[in-house]
């Protein structure tokens, strides 16, 4: 297998195919909150979630906007000499807000540099028809939209159980406004959650593989110290898989998904400086490196118990 014939279509090899540059994505915290952790809500969000809202560590919420797009793009022009950019709204629901907010926030965003893409990470319940057309208007001949939509499990009773606050047909719901607007979708999934079996996961790879994702996140359960999971967690009661465990959930999940759809990710990060769990589990790159070596040696590959498209 040469270098070009990987395994599976991982999103790195993606972008160096379509602009033939180093990209870097610019995260930016939109200041948007959360719906599911709102005090009306009995939930209390989700039950992995950690006090940071899923929000990545390095992120600077004092700075405006324009001031994170602008470093971001510095910053990754000099430690990596990238010269393709996409913003990246990440912390907790980034359409969390009016039609016209959003505007300005992306507005805000977008006018600090030459973008090629905008990616919003956000919830089903946060997704409607005005705010698909909002995003559906930033597309161009040089820019591309993308939303990453949390799903986690297609499971309702699981659902429920890790308090996500929608069921899974607002999930495909919201899919379909966003795909029917011409926007890209990357699907985010977790493997390992309380109460969920190995069918269980791979019946939601098999729903998320036939509506025609562009792209999926893999993420394992990580529970950390602020999350609701930890009391289980440190009871007992409540195992998260292992590196072993989950790159058998991995491998199961690409023969399973088209060839086609892009792989963003494959583990979860851990908050940084907070106990939690697993307590080990390899880097991001030692992950990748274990699943290649394994997928090359036993001749798998991404799409090949591909079971077809239905649509949705
Ligand atoms: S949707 Fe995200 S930010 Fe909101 S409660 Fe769930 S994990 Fe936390």
């Amino acid at each position: 297998m040469g270098v070009r014939d990987e395994p599976f279509r991982c999103y790195s090899r993606y972008l160096r195919d379509r602009y033939n540059a180093t990209v870097f994505r610019v995260g930016i915290d939109g200041g948007f909150t959360c719906p599911n952790r709102s005090p009306d809500r009995l939930s209390g969000g989700c039950s992995y979630c950690a006090a940071s809202g899923a929000r990545a560590t390095y992120l600077d919420k004092a700075a405006s906007i324009a001031d994170q797009a602008r470093r971001g793009v510095a910053f990754a022009r000099k430690r990596y000499k990238a010269s393709v950019f996409i913003l990246y709204f990440q912390a907790f629901s980034s359409t969390n807000a009016s039609p016209a907010e959003l505007r300005r926030r992306y507005d805000a965003g977008l006018s600090a540099g030459d973008f090629r893409e905008l990616v919003v990470s956000t919830r089903p319940d946060c997704i409607d028809r005005e705010k698909a057309a909002l995003l559906a208007s930033y597309l161009g001949p040089r820019r591309d939209v993308w939303v990453e939509l949390g799903l986690q499990s297609a499971n309702d009773e699981t659902l429920a159980r890790i308090g996500r606050g929608h069921d899974a047909a607002s999930f495909f719901t919201a899919f379909s406004i966003l795909k029917k607007a011409g926007i890209k979708v990357a699907v985010h999934l977790v493997f390992g959650l309380p109460g969920e079996t190995r069918d269980d996961m791979m019946r939601t790879v098999d729903r998320v593989a036939e509506i025609g994702a562009d792209g999926v996140k893999l993420h394992n359960l990580t529970v950390s110290s602020s999350s609701r999971l930890w009391k289980p967690f440190v009871s007992g009661e409540l195992t998260v898989p292992c590196e072993a465990r989950h790159r058998s959930y991995v491998i199961e999940a690409l023969q399973r998904l088209p060839p086609e759809t892009v792989i963003m990710r494959l583990t979860c990060d851990r908050v940084k400086g907070e106990p939690g769990g697993p307590r080990k589990f390899p880097s991001k790159q030692g992950f990748y490196a274990a699943l290649r070596a394994e997928m090359i040696d036993r001749n798998i590959r991404q799409g090949s118990r591909f079971a077809g498209r239905i649509g949705i």
